[in-house]
């Protein structure tokens, strides 16, 4: 069978799908997940069509975790029999050269590695995915889609820095991220979202890496993340919005440069930095400490405020969509915005939201809420045939 492989790979994880292509069709055929690379690594690999999952741990190499990583995925699919006629990788920032998703040549991955300071917790490994499987399969076709691109429908006051315009020139401006997660939730609209489809809807990415974006008539006009992976919402590592100036001052009074500055940010924020317990949601929702209860409280905070101003760039709001791990599991935290937010409209019926049914709004609630599960690797699969069609045509 010709087959599309899907690489989304992240500081500690690999996921991968492997879809066939029948005319226009792809059919997921393979998901799996390579986790904690740097501890114990795992592979797990499920047949999408008998559900059958296989999971073993992962013998990789000291020196190079991450080669040996996708080298296993790579040994495991020559063993398939798959003609891998292309291959998509999920990269997080796409900068001022490109747009859209690009074919991988030399320089492609040479100008994104120029961005790692913008996602250290995504684009250096994104990189390195895609440079792995160019050295072991250098002719196959590759393409890179970036997360970045839904965005680019955004009017230019969202944005724009009130800084001078000349740094906006260079680039220093917001993207918006999870665009190939946000690109499947909207096709997801026709759907199941009836007549507010072609509405004002703000879609919410709750994963590890939080973001929303308000979405009118299917198309993203404003997001709560900028330009790097730090804005907006309260994350599992991550602080999300902050005022600039207390940064300036952790540089001046308590002498932080760079990369003290990049790990408290990016590695020891969000919910690990509030609780003091655990970036999982999880575990956060088990726990009695007062502390974790303030970390899910600001994390909660921080959506609602974000609901408020998307609500303000919509001029109005039909929709709020829930998706990844946490929007999609956990029903105690959808609870809780829906409730900070009821104000607006938005009534949910509580035996829906237990079971996770894909709209949980009361009958009666002027806002209809959804679960729509997230598929990137979908999106990364479609971008990639079209590409390797258009090479052909
Ligand atoms: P990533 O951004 O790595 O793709 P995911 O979308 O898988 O992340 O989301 C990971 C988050 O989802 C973690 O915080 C995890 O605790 C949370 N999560 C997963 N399952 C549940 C659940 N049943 N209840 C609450 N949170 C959950």
């Amino acid at each position: 069978m010709q087959a599309i492989l899907t690489i989304n790979a992240g500081s500690s994880t690999i996921k991968f799908a492997v879809f066939s292509v029948v005319g226009n069709e792809l059919i997921k055929e393979y998901v799996g997940l390579i986790d904690q690379i740097l501890k114990k690594p795992t592979i797990q690999i499920t047949n999408c069509s008998t559900q059958e999952k296989r999971k073993h741990d992962l013998a990789t190499s000291e020196q190079d975790p991450y080669g040996s990583a996708i080298s296993a995925i790579l040994n495991w699919l020559k063993q398939q029999s798959i003609e891998l006629i292309a291959a998509g990788n999920r990269m997080i920032h796409c900068g001022t050269r490109f747009k859209d998703s690009t074919i991988v040549y030399d320089d492609t991955l040479n100008y994104l590695e120029t961005l790692n300071p913008l996602a250290p917790l995504h684009q250096p490994y994104n990189i390195k995915g895609c440079r792995i499987l160019r050295e072991t399969f250098p002719d196959l076709f590759q393409v890179i889609c970036f997360d970045t691109s839904f965005h680019t429908t955004c009017d230019k006051i969202t944005q724009l820095f009130a800084i001078p315009q000349k740094y906006a020139k260079e680039g220093i401006h917001r993207y918006g991220f999870h665009g190939l997660s946000y690109e499947y939730v909207v096709s997801q609209f026709d759907k199941y979202l009836g007549d507010r489809a072609n509405g004002k809807i703000i879609v919410m990415h709750l994963g590890n890496g939080c973001t929303m974006c308000a979405v009118n008539k299917q198309r993203s006009i404003a997001t709560s993340i900028g330009f790097s992976a730090l804005d907006g919402l309260v994350m599992g590592t991550r602080c999300g919005s902050i005022d600039a100036g207390a940064l300036l001052y952790l540089m001046k009074n308590k002498n932080m440069g760079y990369e003290e500055l990049t790990k408290l940010l990016y590695r020891e924020s969000g919910l690990l930095g509030v609780s003091g317990i655990s970036a999982d949601m999880r575990d956060l929702l088990a726990s009695d400490s007062p502390d974790a209860k303030l970390a899910i409280d600001l994390y909660v905070h921080h959506i609602v405020h974000w609901i408020g101003a998307l609500s303000m760039e919509l001029k109005g709001l039909d929709g709020l969509v829930f998706t990844a791990g946490i929007g999609e599991n956990a029903a105690y935290i959808r609870e809780k915005v829906c409730e900070q937010a009821a104000w607006l409209g938005i009534k949910i019926d509580h035996e829906k939201n237990k079971c996770r049914t894909l709209e949980i709004s009361a009958k009666d609630s002027r806002i209809g809420v959804y679960v729509i599960p997230t598929d990137e690797e979908i999106t990364i699969a479609k971008h990639t045939l079209e590409l390797w069609k258009k090479s052909r045509a």
